[in-house]
């Protein structure tokens, strides 16, 4: 990687950074509140039979169906259901990318499938991560049902209610199967003439949510080798790789760079998910 990219690469690291610490801590406030009172929802399967499901296999912790995302043995489907507030939806290369993304990586043999889903602006400024699990629960219709595991995912308005001064929150990974992105924030770093562009920086925040579903690192999947960057929690110490993580915060987090390149999983982290029955 030359100085140029890796000076890129290291702006997009700098702004998630600071999203995953906040939304590591998060997951753990989430495990104590796992809620025991769902009640099952009822769903319209695909021969029109309604049929009632348990949801509280979708609201469990982050990393607890790394296994079941990655690998055929429980389901060999998965759907993806993305919702977008009008306005702030994600490029069309963005959702290209992150297709290939899963189809490198996902065994999934009956197939992946995403639905894009438009909705209007729950309303809010900011939104904590207590705030998105009532807005998942009120909207989310696809939950696991049979071979096939579902996923939610959600493009916001607003910003998250836990960023500071020194950063910005971009996406967030706070259930097993839910991740939500910060788009408007994700935008407003996007806008730079010589910045990364919105694809690079959307695709690398959707890729590294869902590697946090996936169970990286060393938080659902099982490390091969010790690459753990303990010190920043639930990520890698190669710092090419998209689950890095770097205690850089700072103003300036998109310099005046343009290009950039979407980084992917190191080998470390390629062994961990394909021991854990990843491609
Ligand atoms: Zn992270
Ligand atoms: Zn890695």
């Amino acid at each position: 990687m030359n100085k140029f990219i890796s000076r890129v690469w290291k702006q997009v690291l700098t702004i998630l950074t600071l999203c995953i610490v906040l939304s590591c801590s998060k997951d753990s406030d989430d495990n104590s509140s796992t809620n025991s009172h769902d009640e099952p929802k009822t769903v319209t399967d695909e021969n029109g039979n309604e049929q009632e499901i348990d949801v509280s296999e979708n609201k469990q912790s982050v990393g607890d169906s790394a296994n079941d995302l990655l690998s055929p043995a429980n389901f060999d489907e998965i759907v993806f259901e993305l919702f977008y507030v009008d306005g702030f939806e994600p490029t069309e290369n963005t959702i290209a990318n992150f297709e290939e993304f899963l189809e490198q990586r996902l065994n999934k043999p009956q197939g992946i499938s995403l639905e894009l889903k438009k909705m209007d602006s729950p309303g809010q400024e900011s939104y904590s991560a207590n705030d998105i699990r009532a807005i998942e629960d009120d909207i989310r219709t696809s939950y696991n049902i049979d071979n096939t595991i579902a996923v939610f995912g959600i493009f916001l308005d607003g910003e998250y209610s836990e960023n500071t001064e020194n950063g910005s929150v971009l996406g967030i990974a706070y259930r097993n199967t839910s991740f939500a992105i910060f788009e408007e924030t994700i935008k407003s770093f996007s806008g730079q003439t010589f910045g990364p562009s919105l694809t690079v920086l959307e695709s690398t925040v959707l890729n590294h949510e869902f590697g946090h579903l996936l169970g990286m690192v060393n938080a659902g999947t099982p490390m091969q080798q010790d690459h753990q960057d303990v010190e920043h929690g639930r990520h890698c110490t190669e710092d090419t790789c998209l689950m890095y993580w770097t205690a850089e915060t700072g103003e300036g987090l998109v310099n005046m760079l343009s290009g950039g390149t979407i980084p992917d999983f190191d080998s470390q982290c390629l062994a961990d998910l394909q021991a854990n029955g990843g491609k």
